[in-house]
């Protein structure tokens, strides 16, 4: 659809579009000025849809100056429509204003008719602007999501993806009962309303020409991509159970409200994405490098703070006799001098690819490893042991010899308690961990 509205805005020439140009758009002087309404074909919804995501990333390159509204088309920047700064309210009439119609009879800016509309900032701009010519031609637009201005679906896919993700605020301000931090909130807020400064944000407002993923290299880099799509912290969302649902059909912004609502993980997937911009900000502006499993430990970490802050904050506020029986954590910490190993393993939707991976925390909860582990190809069962019996074996290689084993899986638990005689797909790897149990130390099973 945004490739229709484009040729319409653009081929002139072609029958097809003088007749839609002719039929469903508001003309001046030959000049579209807007779109009628009445037509309901999906063609025609589908165009009024496209329209403004187009001229989002449409800046108007000024020839002869006849066609670019004055007031209402970007024309001196991306996203810079003079209307906005005008120093007073325009009539319908003036609104129409071409860049022509600016341009006394020596060909030079009209500033007696400016002075008294803009302020001086956009004067100065616009007195860096080449006045339009006769005879240059008519005015063009350029594309401004590529470098050469050249339309490409691609880009055009990319945007509109990020776009009416964003355009339906419906249930948005369920964003509030989101029990995390308030920075982090706002943070997200600003996620919802596609206001960060992503290097794609960035190559529409003209400030670099490099609108790609730093972290992986692949594709544009819009907030989606960061949070969800990015090969660099795939199995940070794995590790939290956050699925890419790269075959799914919601929304970036569904995706992102249901996991912040969900009563399990909601505030960890919160303070995820933040953590994730907060790194990815990190790389990109100041060249500092990070892994996964950093990553993972850091955010582990600053959930453990931030919720002993809470219940500290909470006991101090209510009087011993009223203390909360149930605190508000998730995950319970092990007794003192036991560790905790925590594993899972899943098969990545995106690639098929399995993957594994742990975490071994102290009794305050202390992040003391973290693992991540790409296994390839095979079954989710197979994962989820591994990612067991690559827990065990740094734990005891790390010398820890009381151990709670927290895997959440009734099967995996299973298959290990009765290593002896399982199933022979499972013969291999039982076996193994079987051996690992077998070795000095307390291991219990959560
Ligand atoms: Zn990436």
């Amino acid at each position: 659809m945004v490739k229709l509205a484009w040729t319409i805005l653009n081929s002139k020439d072609e029958l097809w579009v003088k007749v839609m140009q002719g039929k469903y758009f508001h003309h001046r002087e030959g000049r579209i000025t807007g779109m009628k309404k009445s037509f309901h074909s999906s063609l025609w919804r589908g165009i009024l849809k496209a329209y403004p995501l187009m001229q989002k990333a449409t800046v108007w390159s000024i020839r002869d100056g006849q066609t670019t509204e004055f007031w209402n088309h970007p024309w001196i920047d991306h996203d810079t429509i003079l209307e906005e700064h005008c120093l007073r309210t325009l009539t319908d009439d003036e609104k129409l204003t071409s860049v022509a119609d600016m341009v006394n009879e020596q060909g030079e800016w009209d500033w007696t008719k400016l002075n008294s509309l803009l302020p001086n900032v956009w004067l100065s701009r616009i007195a860096g602007m080449e006045t339009p010519k006769h005879g240059l031609g008519e005015d063009t637009t350029i594309w401004g999501l590529e470098q050469d201005g050249r339309f490409r679906l691609k880009s055009a896919y990319l945007l509109a993806a990020n776009e009416i993700d964003m355009m339906d605020d419906q249930g948005w301000k369920e964003l509030w009962k989101w029990s995390g931090p308030s920075r982090v909130k706002h943070f997200l807020w600003l996620v919802m309303h596609n206001r960060l400064l992503t290097n794609h944000e960035r190559t529409i407002r003209k400030l670099t020409n490099d609108g790609s993923c730093k972290a992986c290299n692949d594709g544009l880099e819009p907030i989606k991509h960061i949070l969800r799509n990015c090969k660099k912290t795939e199995g940070v969302r794995h590790f939290f159970r956050i699925g890419q649902y790269v075959h799914d059909t919601r929304n970036f912004k569904q995706w992102m409200m249901e996991n912040l609502n969900d009563a399990e993980k909601g505030f960890e997937f919160g303070i995820m994405c933040w953590m994730i911009w907060k790194q990815r900000n990190e790389e990109t502006l100041d060249g500092k490098k990070f892994s996964e499993t950093g990553l993972i430990s850091k955010i582990v970490s600053w959930i453990r703070v931030y919720q002993q802050a809470k219940i500290n904050e909470e006991r101090s506020i209510l009087s011993p006799r009223n203390q909360l029986i149930s605190t508000p954590i998730t995950w319970r910490p092990p007794r003192e001098n036991w560790v905790q190993i925590q594993t899972d393993g899943s098969v990545l939707q995106s690639s098929g690819k399995a993957v594994a991976g742990g975490l071994i925390r102290d009794h305050l909860g202390r992040c003391l490893d973290a693992f991540i582990c790409n296994l390839g190809n095979c079954t989710i069962t197979i994962a989820k042991l591994k990612g067991a019996e690559i827990g065990l074996q740094r734990a005891w290689d790390k010398g820890h010899r009381k151990v709670e084993l927290n895997l959440d899986s009734m099967t995996t638990i299973s298959i290990m308690k009765n290593n002896k005689d399982t199933d022979h797909r499972y013969g291999l790897i039982a076996a193994r961990i079987g051996t690992l149990l077998d070795f000095e130390w307390d291991v219990k099973f959560l």
